[in-house]
C-alpha cells in the first residue's frame, strides 16, 4: 500500500511544522511564535488563540477528533489524556469544534497517580502541563482515531518538575548560555543560541506475538526469567548486518512510514548482533525534539509490531546469553550560526577553541563520572553494563589516536605541534578506489567515545528515556564551560590563559581517558588504580544524584532543586523494588502453575515407565537414572521456590516506610536477596528444560523465540 508514496511529500504529514505555521498564521503571529521559539518568553494571549485555532483547523482537516497534552512523567514513558474538540451542543443540537489558546498553553491533568517521590502528596494533586513550543505538535494516528498531541512539560502546583522534559529544557538553556560565553571568548559575535544536536540509535528485538503470549515473563516483566540457551547463539556473527528477512522487512517498511509521517527522520536500519535483534537510527535533531522523537520511535515500534503479528521487546536484556539492547546517544553542540563546537577540523592541534571545549568535556566527565553512570541506570540495564557486551559500568572517554596524541603532546610539553595525518587507505585492488582514512578508528567498548564531531554516550538502556542522560550531559558541560569562562573572561593575557587552562585540564583529568579494551579484566583493575568509580548496579548509582557536587551544580544552573533530586532518587528506588517484585512474582507464578506441574508429570511418567519395565523383568536403568536426575533438580527447584516465596513475603516489612533511606534499604533488599533467589530458582528450571520432553514444556523455548520469527 505504501509503494506509491512519495516520501518527500509525505514526510512530516502528521506534524504541525514550522512550514505549516508559516502558511497558516498571520505574519505577525508567526513572527511572535518564532521569536518565542528562539529566545524564550511567552506568547501573548491573543496570539495563542490564533495559533490554537490554526492548529485545530489543520488537525481537523486531517481527521482529528481530540487533542491531548502529551508529557513525560517519571514513569519514563509518555502520558496522554484525550479531550475532543466538541463544544456544548446548541439548541438545534449542533456542535462546533473549538480549541482555545488557553487549552493549548496549559492543561491540568488530575495527576495524583504519577510517581512524584513525595513532591506532591495526593491531597495536593494538582499538576500542570505547559506547552513546549520548541517541539512541534503532531497527529497520532491509530485505532483511537487521530489525536492532536501537544508536547508539554509537567509541573506541580508549586513549580517543581514532575517530568523528564522540564529539567531537560532547563539544562539546554544552561548549556546554551555557557557555550555562548565560550564562543564569545573566541570572537564569535553572531551566535544567539547553542543547541545540543542529538541522534539516538535504538536497538530492539522482534519476536512472534503468538509465542510471546505464551510467556508470562515476557508479558509481565519484558524479559525471559527462565530459558536454557538454544543450541546456537550469536557466535557465528551471521545476524549482524545480515539480509533482512521478509517478515521483518515488511515490519521495518511500515515502521519507517509511520515515523516519517510523524516527522521522525528514520534513516538507518539493520540486523543487530543477537538473533532477532535489530537497530534503527534517525538523523540527529535538536536535543529536545530528538528526545521526544525517541519516545515516538519506541511507541511506534511496539504499535506497528502488533499489526504484523509481532512483538517488539525494548527490554535491555530480554534473553540471557545473547546481547541485550541499548541506545547510543550521539551528542554535540551546534550554534545557530552553524558552528559545531565539537568539530576538530583537520588539524585539531591548531584549533584552540575545540581543544578548550574538549578539555572542558574531559574535566566534566571525570568530575561527574558517577552522575553520568547514574543517568544511564535503569532496572534492565543492570544486566548489561559491565557484562561484556555493552560498555562497562566504568565511565571513561575514548578520544582516538589523533586526539589522544594531541593531548599527550599538550600534557608532556605544554604544546601540541602537530596532528597525526589521516592519509589514504590502500585497498590493494586496482579497480577499487583508495579511501580517505578517518583520523580515528572505532572503539566499540568505550562508554563515551569521540566519533569525529560528536560524542557517543553508549551506556543508555534501550527502554530508557534519553531525557535523563542528556540532562546530565548538558549540565556537566555547562558547569565546566562556566568555570572556564569565569577564569578566561578576566584573564589579562587570553592566549596564555587558555593555553595553560587546556594543559591543566588535560593533565588533571587524563585518568578518564582510555583508548583500550573496555571489556577486559585488566581495565577493571587499571580503572580502580586510577580511582575511577565502578558502579555495578542501578541501586548503587542513585547516590550520585545527591552527591554534594551534583546538587551544587544542578542548583547553580537551576536544573534541579535538592527536593527534586530527592524525589527522583525516591522514585528510582521505588521503580527498582517494584520491578524486581514483579519479576519475583512472575517467577513464582510460572514455577507454581507451569514448571512444577510439567516436571512432576514428566517425573511421574518416568517412574511409572520404570516400574512397568521392572515388573516386566526388563532393564529400567536408564529410566531410573533419568528419574533420579530429574528428581534431584526438582528438589532444588522446590527449595528455591519456597525460599523465594518466603523472602518476597518478608519484603512486606518495607511496605509503609516512606523515608528515602528506607526506600534505599528496600531496593537493596530486592537486589541482594530477591535477585539472588531468582537466580537460584532459574538454574534448576533451566536444567530441567534440558531433561524434560519438549512436548511437556509449558512455554516456548529460546530457540522457538529468537530463531523462528
Ligand atoms: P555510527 O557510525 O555510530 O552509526 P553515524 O554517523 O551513522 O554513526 O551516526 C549515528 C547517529 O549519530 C545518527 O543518529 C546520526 O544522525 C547522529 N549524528 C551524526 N552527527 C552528529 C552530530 N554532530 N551530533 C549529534 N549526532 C550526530
Ligand atoms: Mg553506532
Amino acid at each position: 500500500m505504501n509503494d506509491t508514496i512519495n516520501v518527500e511529500e509525505f514526510f512530516g504529514k502528521n506534524v504541525f511544522t514550522l512550514g505549516k505555521m508559516r502558511e497558516r498564521l498571520p505574519r505577525n503571529v508567526f513572527k511572535e511564535v518564532q521569536k518565542v521559539m528562539d529566545e524564550g518568553g511567552e506568547l501573548s494571549k491573543s496570539s495563542a488563540d490564533v495559533v490554537a485555532k490554526a492548529m485545530k483547523d489543520w488537525a481537523v482537516e486531517n481527521g482529528a477528533t481530540h487533542f491531548t497534552h502529551w508529557f513525560q512523567p517519571l514513569t519514563g514513558i509518555t502520558a496522554e489524556k484525550h479531550d475532543s474538540f466538541i463544544t456544548h451542543p446548541d439548541e438545534e443540537g449542533r456542535t462546533l469544534l473549538e480549541f482555545s489558546g488557553k487549552e493549548l498553553i496549559k492543561g491540568e491533568p488530575d495527576a495524583s497517580s504519577f510517581p512524584s517521590g513525595g513532591l506532591r502528596a495526593t491531597f495536593e494533586a494538582r499538576g500542570y502541563t505547559a506547552w513546549d513550543i520548541t517541539s512541534p505538535a503532531f497527529l497520532k494516528e491509530d485505532a483511537t482515531g487521530r489525536i492532536l498531541c501537544i508536547p508539554t512539560a509537567f509541573c506541580s502546583y508549586t513549580g517543581e518538575a514532575l517530568d523528564k522534559k522540564t529539567p531537560l529544557l532547563r539544562s539546554e538553556e544552561a548549556v546554551s548560555t555557557q557555550s555562548l560565553r565560550i564562543l564569545r571568548l573566541f570572537g564569535n559575535t553572531t551566535a544567539k543560541k547553542v543547541v545540543p544536536s542529538v541522534g539516538i540509535e535504538q536497538e530492539y528485538f522482534i519476536i512472534d506475538r503468538e509465542k510471546y503470549l505464551k510467556r508470562e515473563d515476557l508479558i509481565f516483566s519484558g524479559r525471559t526469567l527462565f530459558g536454557a540457551p538454544a543450541p546456537k547463539g550469536q557466535e557465528m556473527d551471521d545476524h549482524y548486518f545480515g539480509a533482512i528477512r521478509e517478515r521483518i522487512g515488511a515490519y521495518m517498511k511500515d515502521l519507517n512510514f509511520e515515523l516519517w509521517k510523524l516527522g521522525v527522520p528514520a534513516k538507518t536500519q539493520h540486523n543487530e548482533v543477537a538473533p532477532a535483534q535489530h537497530e534503527l537510527a534517525p538523523i540527529y535533531e535538536s536535543g529536545n525534539v530528538a528526545v521526544d522523537h525517541n519516545q515516538l520511535v519506541m511507541e511506534t515500534m511496539k504499535k506497528v509490531a502488533g499489526r504484523h503479528g509481532l512483538m517488539c521487546l525494548l527490554h535491555e536484556k530480554p534473553f540471557a546469553g545473547v546481547n541485550g539492547s541499548g541506545k547510543h546517544d550521539n551528542w554535540s553542540l551546534v550554534s545557530d550560526d552553524g558552528v559545531n563546537m565539537l568539530d576538530p577540523g583537520l588539524t585539531p592541534n591548531d584549533n584552540i577553541q575545540f581543544l578548550l571545549v574538549l578539555a572542558c568535556i574531559v574535566k566534566a566527565v571525570d568530575k561527574h563520572a558517577a552522575l553520568l553512570r547514574q543517568s544511564a541506570a535503569d532496572v534492565g540495564n543492570d544486566h548489561r553494563l559491565g557484562a561484556n557486551e555493552a560498555p562497562p559500568a566504568i565511565v571513561s572517554i575514548f578520544l582516538g589516536d589523533q586526539l589522544e596524541d594531541v593531548v599527550r603532546q599538550l600534557v608532556s610539553t605544554g604544546e601540541a605541534k602537530k596532528s597525526k595525518k589521516t592519509g589514504k587507505l590502500m585497498t590493494g585492488v586496482s579497480t577499487l578506489p583508495d579511501l580517505e582514512r578517518d583520523a580515528t578508528d572505532r572503539n566499540r567498548t568505550s562508554p563515551f567515545a569521540f566519533t569525529g564531531n560528536k560524542f557517543e554516550f553508549r551506556m543508555v538502556g534501550s527502554s530508557d528515556s534519553v531525557a535523563g542522560p542528556n540532562t546530565a550531559l548538558n549540565a556537566i558541560v555547562a558547569e565546566a564551560f562556566c568555570e572556564a569562562a569565569d577564569e578566561l573572561e578576566k584573564a589579562e593575557d587570553f592566549e596564555l590563559a587558555v593555553h595553560d587552562m587546556i594543559k591543566d585540564y588535560f593533565t588533571e583529568h587524563q585518568r578518564i581517558i582510555f583508548n583500550g579494551d573496555g571489556y577486559s579484566e585488566s581495565w577493571v583493575k587499571e580503572a580502580a588504580r586510577r580511582g575511577l568509580p565502578n558502579i555495578a548496579s542501578m541501586v548503587e548509582s542513585v547516590d550520585a544524584l545527591l552527591d554534594d557536587d551534583a546538587v551544587a551544580m544542578f542548583e547553580k544552573f537551576k536544573i534541579f532543586t535538592r527536593a527534586e533530586l530527592e524525589s527522583r532518587s525516591e522514585v528510582l528506588y521505588e521503580i527498582y523494588s517494584k520491578s524486581i517484585n514483579i519479576e519475583a512474582h512472575t517467577m513464582i507464578d510460572m514455577t507454581g502453575k507451569q514448571i512444577l506441574p510439567a516436571v512432576m508429570r514428566y517425573a511421574g511418567r518416568l517412574a511409572s515407565d520404570a516400574k512397568e519395565v521392572r515388573e516386566a523383568g526388563g532393564d529400567d536403568y536408564v529410566l531410573s537414572l533419568g528419574l533420579r536426575q530429574c528428581t534431584a533438580q526438582i528438589r532444588k527447584l522446590q527449595e528455591a521456590f519456597d525460599k523465594l516465596k518466603e523472602d518476597v513475603a518478608a519484603a512486606a516489612r518495607f511496605a509503609d516506610k516512606n523515608k528515602l533511606a528506607d526506600k534505599k534499604e528496600q531496593a537493596q533488599y530486592y537486589r541482594d536477596v530477591i535477585c539472588a533467589d531468582m537466580a537460584e530458582l532459574r538454574a534448576p528450571a533451566d536444567a530441567l528444560e534440558m531433561m524434560v520432553d519438549k512436548n511437556l514444556w509449558p512455554f516456548p523455548t529460546y530457540g522457538d523465540l529468537i530463531f523462528e520469527v
